[in-house]
């Protein structure tokens, strides 16, 4: 074992470090899909599989919050105001899914 995959599997780096550890990849080759949901001009509405490891009540603020951007597609006064109509304490909830969508798996 390299001294460089030591260092990654030291500073619990996952997959991906260790891929660019040994030079398969080179940073930025692989994205992180952050987001757990996500909605497209046409309505459609795609949400992650990561989903279903964070608390219901977050999967509720995180539909109602793609259900939003049917009617407004951006993050305008507007558009947080229809989240707010369908999730009013939309406030709390996108500060706790902020921090524990930290913890969600890396793929
Ligand atoms: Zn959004």
């Amino acid at each position: 074992m390299d001294a460089k995959r030591r260092e990654v599997l030291k500073t619990g780096g996952g997959v991906l470090a260790l891929a660019a550890a040994a030079g398969i990849i080179k940073p930025g080759d692989v994205k992180r899909k952050n987001t757990v949901g996500s909605c497209s001009a046409s309505g459609r509405i795609r949400l992650n599989w990561r989903l279903m490891l964070l608390p219901p009540h977050l999967v509720d603020y995180v539909v109602a919050h793609e259900l939003a951007h049917r009617r407004e597609l951006n993050h305008s006064v507007r558009f947080w105001n229809v989240v707010a109509t369908l999730y009013p304490r939309y406030r709390e909830a996108r500060r706790e899914l902020g921090a524990l969508s930290k913890t969600l798996p890396d793929f």
